[in-house]
């Protein structure tokens, strides 16, 4: 056994619903403007050629119901509502249907932004890190196993703000498909058990502030909150 200075970083781990043991996150992956209304309502194009993605910190995964502070460096802090998709097995340069045979399950997620930094990045060519790895933004509801969900379909997925209504579209909407997404980026990782994959959110993004209660759901999925509080 190593003998580490200080005390390791911790390991995030996600309920699974139904069992006892939880999933240990790995790494988290997020898809780009994968919903066309989306794409548009940021001023983008749909990039029909291939998915892209971003990344997120292991430590920035923080589980629903949690209160947090509203983020340091942001005045335009978003929520975006989101299906994830949890690696159960070892997947690299796999077609669609090993690809889609290597998914342990789907949950419901929350990719928050400091969207005015994301656009600083953006404007200027830079990573988009500050505004995407923040601290406690990759919110994760309990797992459900893929067999106990079914195929990504007419599922309703929906966002609500203090109670309204702000994200509603259905997995169908989804641009890249979750097997498509998983068979892509196993051509650049060694996907592995605890590698998750938020998917990209509908149209509807949104800012909030301290003293929000963010919601959503996914039809079939265990429900997400979020609740802000001041700033530290
Ligand atoms: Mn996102």
């Amino acid at each position: 056994m190593t003998d580490y200075l200080f005390d390791a970083p911790e390991v995030k781990s996600i309920p699974v619903t139904g069992a006892t043991a939880e999933y240990p996150v790995g790494r988290i992956f997020c898809v780009g403007r994968n919903y066309a209304a989306h794409a548009a309502e940021m001023g983008a194009e749909v990039d029909r050629d291939a998915p892209w993605y971003f990344t997120k910190s292991p430590s920035a995964a923080t589980p629903s119901g949690a209160i947090v502070p509203y983020p340091p460096g942001t005045a335009n802090f978003h929520y975006e509502m989101e299906l994830v998709v949890a690696i159960g097995a070892p997947v690299f340069r796999a077609d669609r249907a090993a690809a889609k045979a290597a998914i342990f399950g789907y949950g419901c997620g929350l990719d928050m932004t400091r969207r005015d930094l994301q656009q600083v990045g953006k404007d200027n060519r830079r990573p988009w890190d500050l505004g995407k790895d923040v601290e406690n933004s990759a919110v994760f509801a309990a797992l459900t196993r893929a067999t106990d969900f079914g195929d990504p379909g007419p599922q309703r997925i929906h966002l609500e703000v203090n109670g309204d209504l702000r994200q509603d579209a259905t997995l169908d909407d989804l641009i890249w498909k979750v097997d498509e997404v998983v068979s892509h980026l196993s051509n650049y990782y060694h996907l592995r058990p605890g590698d998750l994959i938020m998917t990209g959110t509908p149209a509807g993004v949104g800012a909030v502030v301290p003293g929000d209660v963010i919601t959503g759901g996914i039809d079939g999925l265990a429900p997400i909150a979020l609740t802000l509080t001041d700033p530290e």
